[in-house]
């Protein structure tokens, strides 16, 4: 009996000491390599979100500065959703995985709401984590979904380079859901590609609600353009999970983007989680069929 006490408790000391240890290295964003993986480092994030944001501002810049209906005409921002959200669901996205400890972390929150979310991938992150994919599919994520090759601004390469980002994609995924999804890198779109994709059996995926993760930084605060950009709130500039939350509430569910790779949806994705359940919102999927119509 003893013996078991002990053991029992050693193992505790163990499972304890292992998880401090990996919510350590999750909001630290430290290296550790796991499955030979390589993990994001602190460098990386840091030129993963400036490249972010300057696709970001590019793009509000050209909003404000250009005419929407030649914006409109060249199909340039497919992933913005004109229609109403189905009143109180709410769909999570999560972009830009696979991601080691992250993902994992990701998911074993959204095991303990039962909430099954959609992950939109991006290609050689799939080849190169296949085991995480594996997982991502048998935890019941309805949808692990194509997010180009390697995440370049479509806007900034040429139709056949767009091509080749989806067909290449493509081949990596075993996903069977219908109709297969597609996510625009920084929501870019192109005439072309939109034919390319619908073609192919996909429908373009946008979001209702930017969280805007990538632009809260270290302090908590908010950049004033990049609040402008994703439609942060003044009175929520140093305050992400009530950013997220306020904006749910305001549109009254809605597809919410978020991603893998930034610490403030890793830090909050719970307390967010929490909140939106204390309003009474249901979680959902994109392909369940009250979604459907926010996807062209
Ligand atoms: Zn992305």
């Amino acid at each position: 009996m003893t013996k078991f006490i002990t053991t029992s408790i050693f193992h505790i000391l163990l499972i304890s000491t292992v998880s401090i240890f990996c919510h350590a290295l999750v909001f630290a964003s430290e290296t550790i390599p796991i499955n030979n993986a390589e993990p994001v480092t602190p460098q990386k994030l840091e030129e993963q979100t400036a490249i972010i944001r300057k696709h970001h501002l590019k793009r509000l810049d050209d909003k404000l500065t250009n005419d929407l209906k030649v914006i409109d005409e060249n199909c340039k921002y497919e992933s913005d959703i004109s229609t109403r959200p189905p009143e109180n669901h709410v769909v999570l996205t999560f972009d830009d995985g696979p991601e080691p400890i992250q993902t994992e972390y990701i998911l074993d929150i959204l095991k303990r709401h039962h909430i099954s979310a959609t992950f939109f991938m991006i290609g050689e992150k799939v080849k190169q984590y296949p085991d995480l994919v594996a997982k991502v599919y048998a935890e019941n994520h309805q949808v692990v979904a194509n997010h180009s090759w390697s995440h370049p601004n479509f806007h900034d390469i040429s139709t056949n380079q767009q091509f080749e980002q989806i067909l290449k994609s493509e081949t990596f995924f075993s996903n069977n859901s219908q109709p297969k999804l597609f996510r625009y890198p920084y929501g870019n779109s192109s005439c072309e590609t939109n034919r390319l994709v619908h073609s192919r059996g996909y429908k373009i995926v946008g979001w209702h609600i930017d969280s805007c993760d990538w632009a809260f930084d270290k302090s908590g605060a908010i950049d004033f353009k990049e609040a402008v950009s994703c439609g942060v709130l003044p009175q929520y500039h140093n305050d992400y999970v009530a950013h997220v939350v306020s904006a749910v509430r305001a549109r009254k569910g809605g597809i919410i983007l978020m991603h893998e790779i930034h610490p403030n949806t890793i830090k909050k994705l719970e307390e967010i989680i929490i909140q939106i359940l204390a309003d009474g919102f249901i979680f959902g999927t994109i392909l369940d069929d009250d979604f459907i119509p926010s996807m062209r």
